[in-house]
């Protein structure tokens, strides 16, 4: 199917027509994150949260040049996120990350009360989803969030992989 939409239709509606499945579009805003982060010479993670079908945050892994270990991708994007509503609380959203999150971001989206996460990449050496820790799901804590994994996984733990292969090379 290929024709212009008009712009007022319904994004969802768009989607669906377009055939593209519903968190693709968000995760290739995320990737276009992660390769702004690369040519920034920092490790190649992005974010974007959505909220009623529109971007409020975007953002990239800064750790280099702010010289701050939480300068991740997703603490930058929720911060942002809250900034845009208004509170910390950031119900309705749904954060789109390319690597599963670390425990450092997967806390700060219990904080956040980010109901719903969607990733790309796992990371097997700090992804506290899935890989080595499964936080989301923890009955101990008070909140619990929706992930959906694998999203994009290829391009999203490909642009990590060519990253770090220029920096052995
Ligand atoms: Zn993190």
């Amino acid at each position: 199917m290929d024709f212009d939409f008009p712009d007022d239709i319904d994004e969802g509606l768009e989607q669906m027509l377009s055939g593209e499945p519903p968190h693709d579009r968000w995760m290739r805003l995320a990737l276009d994150e992660a390769r702004a982060a690369a040519a920034e010479d920092e490790v190649p993670v992005g974010a974007v949260v959505v909220a009623a079908g529109r971007i409020i945050a975007s953002a990239h892994n800064q750790r280099e040049q702010l010289a701050d270990p939480t300068a991740h991708a997703e603490m930058i994007a929720l911060t942002q996120a809250a900034a845009q509503l208004g509170s910390w609380r950031l119900e309705g959203c749904t954060l789109y990350v390319t690597l599963e999150p670390c425990p450092m971001c997967a806390g700060a989206i219990l904080q956040a009360r980010v109901p719903t996460v969607v990733w790309g990449a796992a990371d097997p050496k700090a992804g506290a989803v899935v890989s080595l820790y499964r936080l989301f799901e923890d009955a101990r804590l008070n909140h619990r969030v929706e992930h959906v994994g694998g999203v994009l996984a290829e391009q999203c733990g490909g642009i990590l992989t060519e990253f770090f292969r220029g920096k052995r090379a």
